[in-house]
C-alpha cells in the first residue's frame, strides 16, 4: 500500500461479514474456557487479550496503521505523547544509566527527563541539535543507553539532522529515538534515515481534531539488541516476571522492543490509551495524508507573510529560505513539515499580548495542530514565571508567539493576523 491509502486502510482488515469501521472493544476483560488458556497468554506462550490495562484490540489495530505508516515491525498505543517518550526510554534505561538528548525539544519531554528520570537515577547530556560528529561522540559515556531528538522541536523548530544522529548513536552501540510529531509519517519517517524508535504524541496532527491525547511507540525492527546484550540486559537476559523468557530471543529484532514495553511497562504502570480515543484517532489518521498538505501550505502562507511586515522582527518556519534549517529541512521534509510558525514582534510582552487580543479567528490555545488555528504567547503563559532575561537566555523572547495554522482558508488567517497587527 502507498501512503495515503495506508492512512485510509492499513491495520485493519474485516474478514467477510465483519464491520467496516474498526469496532470499538469497550471491555476490560476477556473469557476464557479452561485457565490453561488463560494461563498461555500469561506466559507469553500464545497471543490473546486478557486485560485493557495491557493490550485492547482497538488499540492494536490502530497501532498497526501507525507502524505500516512509519515503515516500522511493532507498535503500541499510550495513552499520551508523555508516556510514550517516557517508556520508549525507560523500556531500555534504568538507574545508572545515561542519555544523550538534542537540547532542542518539546518542555514537557525536557521536564520528563532532566527533572522526573534524573530523579530516578537516569542521568542525560543535552547536545546542541546543530552538534558535529565529534561534539555528539564526546556526550556519550560507558553507561549511554539512547539517543533522542525530535524531527521538528515543538516550539523551536529546530530541525534534527536524523541520519547523523542515527550514525553516531549506532558507533555507540545504541538505539536513536525520534520524536516525529510535528511532521507525522506523511511528511517524514525517520526509520528511512536510521531511526530506530519513533514517538508521537498522536493528540497533535495524527488526532487532528482537538479531541483525544494520546501517543503511540513504534519500533523499526533494526536495532540488533543482542550485538550490544551487555548494554541491553532488559531485553538480552531472561525476564523473572515472565517465567525466564528472553525478549531478544523469543521475539527476534521486530518484537522484542515492544513486546518487552507492553509485557513490563504497560503491565506496571497501566498508561494504556482507551479504546474509545484510540478509534477517535483513528478517525483522525484517515484524513492525515489530505490535511497535512494543507497545514503545510496555511504555515508557509502565514511565515511568508509576517516576513515581510515591519512589526515583525523575526520568523521561525523552515520552510523559509532565509530560516536556518531550510537547508537540512529541503533534505528530510521535502514536501513540508507542520503548520506551526514561530515568530517574534517588534516590542516584547506587552506587544504580543495585545497582537492576540486582537485576534478574531485565531484564539489563544496551549494546543498546537488542531484544524482550528490557535495561538501562545510562552512569556504570559506557559513560560510566564520567567523574567525576560530567563527568556532570552532560553531562547524563548519575551515577544515570542507560536502559532499553529489549521485548515481554514489561509486568506482568513492572513486577514485576521494583519489586523491585529494593524492594531499595535
Ligand atoms: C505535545 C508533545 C508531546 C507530549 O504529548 P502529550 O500528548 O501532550 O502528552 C511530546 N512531544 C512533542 C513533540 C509534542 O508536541
Amino acid at each position: 500500500m502507498k501512503k495515503d491509502t495506508q492512512c485510509v486502510q492499513a491495520g485493519y482488515r474485516p474478514k467477510n461479514g465483519e464491520p467496516r469501521q474498526i469496532p470499538v472493544y469497550q471491555s476490560t476483560t476477556w473469557k476464557y474456557d479452561t485457565s490453561e488458556d488463560m494461563g498461555k497468554l500469561f506466559d507469553l506462550e500464545a497471543s490473546g487479550y486478557f486485560y485493557t490495562r495491557l493490550q485492547n484490540p482497538t488499540n492494536d489495530y490502530v497501532a498497526a496503521k501507525i507502524a505500516a505508516l512509519e515503515g516500522g515491525t511493532a507498535a503500541m498505543l499510550t495513552s499520551s505523547g508523555q508516556a510514550a517518550n517516557f517508556f520508549a526510554l525507560f523500556n531500555i534505561c534504568e538507574c545508572g544509566s545515561h542519555i544523550v538528548c538534542s537540547s532542542s525539544i518539546y518542555g514537557g519531554t525536557f521536564n520528563l527527563i532532566a527533572v522526573t528520570m534524573k530523579k530516578m537515577g537516569i542521568d542525560t547530556t543535552f547536545v546542541s541539535p546543530d552538534a558535529s560528529e565529534a561534539e555528539l561522540d564526546a556526550a556519550f559515556k560507558d553507561n549511554t543507553r539512547a539517543v533522542f531528538g525530535e524531527t521538528i522541536a515543538n516550539p523551536a523548530l529546530t530541525v534534527l539532522d536524523i541520519e547523523k544522529f542515527a550514525k553516531v548513536a549506532h558507533k555507540h552501540g545504541v538505539p536513536l529515538i525520534v520524536d516525529n510529531t510535528f511532521p507525522t509519517p506523511v511528511n517524514c519517517r525517520p526509520i528511512e534515515w536510521g531511526a530506530d524508535i519513533v514517538t508521537h504524541s498522536t493528540t497533535k496532527y495524527m488526532d487532528g481534531h482537538g479531541a483525544a491525547v494520546g501517543g503511540c511507540i513504534v519500533d523499526s525492527g533494526k536495532f540488533d539488541w543482542m550485538a550490544h546484550a551487555d548494554k541491553f540486559p532488559g531485553l538480552c537476559t531472561p525476564d523473572d516476571s515472565y517465567h525466564g523468557i528472553t525478549y531478544a530471543t523469543k521475539f527476534g529484532n521486530a518484537g522484542a522492543f515492544i513486546t518487552k514495553c507492553t509485557a513490563q511497562l504497560m503491565r506496571d504502570f497501566g498508561s494504556i490509551q482507551s479504546p474509545q480515543n484510540a478509534f477517535i484517532l483513528n478517525l483522525g489518521l484517515e484524513s492525515l495524508h489530505v490535511r497535512m498538505p494543507k497545514h503545510v501550505e496555511n504555515g508557509q502562507a502565514v511565515a511568508e507573510f509576517l516576513s515581510k511586515n515591519p512589526k515583525v522582527a523575526s520568523v521561525t518556519y523552515p520552510g523559509l529560505p532565509q530560516d536556518k534549517y531550510y537547508k537540512i529541512a529541503q533534505k528530510y521534509l521535502p514536501n513540508g513539515g507542520c503548520g506551526v510558525v514561530s515568530f517574534c514582534l517588534k516590542g516584547g510582552r506587552k506587544e504580543a499580548e495585545q497582537f492576540m487580543k486582537s485576534l478574531k479567528l485565531i484564539a489563544i490555545e496551549t494546543h498546537v495542530a488542531d484544524a482550528r488555528s490557535c495561538c501562545l504567547n510562552p512569556a504570559t503563559s506557559t513560560h510566564r514565571q520567567l523574567t525576560d532575561k530567563q527568556l532570552e537566555d532560553a531562547g524563548i523572547p519575551a515577544g515570542l508567539i507560536r502559532v499553529s495554522c489549521g485548515l481554514e482558508d489561509k486568506e482568513d488567517l492572513i486577514e485576521d493576523i494583519k489586523q491585529a497587527l494593524e492594531r499595535l
